[in-house]
């Protein structure tokens, strides 16, 4: 089972905080510290890495543009034959396009006409706009008020040759893959993709279209997971609805330590006594802690079965995502190879009163919108129960209120760590 390309739990880490509350910085700092990047790199064609992380830096071998280049439709002169204090004329040579560079040679009393994008004739440094210029015939008389350089784009301007344009463990935005075709590089370096195992667990659980009987509900958190994983990026094995049975768990979790370098389970994760995770992995598998001061979210395991990282997440189907969210997606990225990103909070005035009682970090569900003044303010959904997967729906951010605070009045500023971004 151990393969030389999945070693990414880290063995050594058995701190055991069974019963400890840990704060959420401290947890996701031991989930960082305790996981590695995955082994192997795969080379892909540019289009084909949207969303792959590079493993290797891309570094220019060109400059870009490759030549001085004109930012205007217009003249190019000498400097040389700008006038000083009255006007010049000058007769107009030839023409230089994109892509077909003006070849002659610009000598005095001379200019070229010039679209953006062309090459800057050799001689000439100077692009006047053609709506400042009066023309003649095969003749432009321009003013005084031009200056050396004017509207010519450097030579290397965007790039130079040698850069490190983009360092590994990028994600790869739709401006990168403009950025490395714009260098000529066709195929780049990437992390292979990370495999990740999910389960549900729950006697209570059926799939969608099978009939609900008394006390029954679909399994949820199986599609969510589902979503949030694939906008990583990641490989998914889909393990379904394992049942509340100690051999169920031990089976699945085993397979799944087998396929995958991360597992992650939803429910069966507190002291309920139809729940097996904690137990099960002490036994095939380490435990790394259990509780962390948050709501919604504790109880949440973190821990590891042979080489494969594990987070048990609790079943509650905002809870999972939050988890999710707060601890899984940047441990995943580290996994990836991504490098290390802050979340983005910004803050904003909360629009109705926030009620919180002091001792855990909050992830309250909320809409983030501007006010008339163009403030930011965000609104939190009524209910918010860990259960209501409707909040999440609705939501447009988390409102995440820190650990010691209490309850906080409307019209305060808070932090919010919004969902949405451009790109
Ligand atoms: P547990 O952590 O197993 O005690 O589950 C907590 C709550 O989440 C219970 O109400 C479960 O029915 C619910 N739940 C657990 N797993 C899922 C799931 N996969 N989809 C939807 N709800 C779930
Ligand atoms: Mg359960």
């Amino acid at each position: 089972m151990v393969s030389n390309n999945r070693i990414i739990a880290d063995p050594n880490c058995d701190d055991d905080y069974d019963d400890a509350s840990l704060t959420t910085g401290d947890a996701l700092g031991r989930m960082l510290s305790s996981v590695s990047t995955v082994f192997g790199n795969e080379t892909v064609a540019v289009l084909d890495s949207l969303g792959r992380i590079l493993a290797s830096p891309i570094v220019s071998s060109i400059d870009v543009p490759s030549h001085r280049n004109s930012a205007m439709d217009g003249y190019a002169v000498r400097t040389q034959d700008l006038p000083e204090g009255d006007t010049r004329d000058l007769l107009v040579v030839g023409t230089a396009f994109a892509g077909k560079p003006y070849k002659g040679v610009v000598a005095e009393n001379q200019a070229v006409r010039i679209m953006t994008g062309a090459v800057v004739p050799e001689s000439t440094n100077v692009v006047i706009m053609q709506e400042q210029v009066e023309r003649d015939g095969d003749k432009i008389t321009i003013d005084d008020r031009h200056k050396d350089g004017q509207n010519v784009r450097a030579a290397g301007e965007d790039i130079q040759r040698g850069t490190t344009v983009l360092p590994a463990g990028r994600v790869v935005a739709p401006a990168d893959l403009g950025l490395i075709a714009s260098l000529g590089i066709g195929q780049v370096e990437v992390h292979r993709r990370t495999r990740v195992a999910f389960l549900s667990t729950g006697d209570e659980l059926k799939a969608v279209g099978e009939t609900l009987g008394v006390g029954e509900i679909h399994d949820s958190n199986r599609y969510t997971l589902h979503g949030m994983l694939t906008r990583l990026g990641i490989e998914i094995i889909d393990l379904g609805v394992v049942r509340d049975k100690p051999n169920a768990v031990r089976e699945a979790l085993t397979d799944a330590a087998a396929r995958a370098d991360v597992i992650i389970s939803s429910g069966g994760v507190s002291v309920g006594e139809a729940d097996y995770i904690k137990e099960i992995l002490a036994e095939i598998g380490q435990v790394k802690f259990w509780k962390v001061a948050m709501k919604p979210g504790r109880p949440l395991a973190f821990g590891s079965i042979g080489e494969s990282v594990f987070f048990g997440l609790p079943g509650n189907p905002v809870s999972v995502m939050v988890t999710f969210y707060q601890f899984v997606q940047p441990t995943l990225l580290k996994i990836m190879g991504a490098q290390e990103q802050a979340p983005v909070l910004v803050k904003a005035k909360a629009g109705n009163l926030l009620k919180k009682r002091p001792g855990r970090t909050e992830y309250q569900r909320g809409f983030l919108t501007t006010d008339a003044d163009g403030g930011l303010v965000v609104t939190t959904e009524s209910d918010q129960g860990s259960g209501i997967l409707s909040s999440m729906s609705n939501a447009n951010c988390f409102v995440v209120l820190p650990l010691d605070s209490g309850r906080t009045e409307a019209g305060t500023f808070v932090d919010v760590q919004p969902f949405f971004g451009i790109m």
